[in-house]
């Protein structure tokens, strides 16, 4: 029997893939077999130098997604390289902090605009050829801030909740046509989206408390979900939002 999570021959977008989350799910895409299209505004030199190592194909393009101006031409390279796009992974994201009290206009913008409506209208270039051939697997970063409400991170919150009500409109518009839209909904892991939260002991402290795995996850640890969500395996899930957090919602 075919292994039903091999991704060869498949073709990968991630956004973000220069380090933590992205740089974690390209490096397990590229294990399972697919070839990985590493979009970013940053040197993907690391990353290409892991995927090619674990004997995968490899091409960095370069944009900011701080506006949806390059999601065409991400797409469009993407096949120029490659032929062919089977996988979206909307991994970029940034976060700001501040109470909701003094929170600004510029950093409720920032965060909305990088992701959630970059994520939407990649979502939609990708699903305009997906949708052509039939098949393809968009899978979009939420948070457990699609799930709750958190202190302190409004815009990030709004992005975040939207992010998974998007996911949900996509399954049902493109269930049907043979792409799955899901998200996965990593909990507290180490990269530098959370620097500033272990680096706050108070904060650090609590948040380790209500961990039932009794610590932060690593980027690694997000591989599985991601070939899941990307393969064949998960051909009858549409619109979940998965959550990989040592067991935070359950608590
Ligand atoms: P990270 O290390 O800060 O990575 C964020 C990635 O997004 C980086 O590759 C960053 O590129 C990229 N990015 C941000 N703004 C961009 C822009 N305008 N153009 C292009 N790339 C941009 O943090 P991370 O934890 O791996 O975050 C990845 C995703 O996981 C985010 O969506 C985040 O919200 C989500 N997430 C993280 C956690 C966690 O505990 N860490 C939990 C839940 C969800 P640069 O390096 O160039 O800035």
């Amino acid at each position: 029997m075919a292994n039903p999570f091999d991704l060869s021959g498949r073709v990968a977008i991630v956004t973000g893939a220069n380090t933590g989350i992205g740089q974690g799910i390209a490096m397990a895409l590229a294990q399972a077999g697919a070839s990985i299209a590493a979009v970013g505004r940053s040197s993907m030199d690391e990353t290409e130098a892991m995927v090619t190592e674990a004997g995968a194909r490899f091409h960095a393009i370069n944009a900011d997604l701080g506006t949806i101006a390059p999601v065409k031409r991400i797409v469009a390279e993407t096949l120029s390289a490659f032929g062919a796009l089977d996988i979206l992974v909307n991994n970029a994201g940034i976060i700001r902090r501040a109470d909701a009290i003094d929170f600004t206009e510029e950093d409720w913008d920032a965060v909305i605009d990088t992701n959630l409506k970059t994520a939407f209208f990649l979502a939609q270039a990708a699903g305009r050829h997906m949708i052509e051939k039939g098949r393809g697997k968009i899978i979009n970063i939420a948070s457990l801030l699609s799930f709750q409400g958190g202190i302190r991170i409004p815009s990030y919150t709004a992005s975040k909740s939207g992010l998974a009500g998007v996911t949900r409109l996509l399954a049902c518009e493109w269930a049907a046509k043979g792409v799955n839209v899901n998200a996965i909904a990593p909990g507290y892991f180490v990269t530098n989206n959370t620097t500033a939260l272990r680096e706050d002991l108070d904060r650090s402290t609590a948040i380790l408390a209500r961990i039932p795995a009794g610590r932060w996850g690593v980027p690694a640890e997000l591989g599985g979900a991601a070939v899941f969500l990307a393969s064949s395996a998960s051909d009858y899930v549409h619109g979940t939002v998965l959550p990989v957090d040592g067991g935070w919602l359950a608590r």
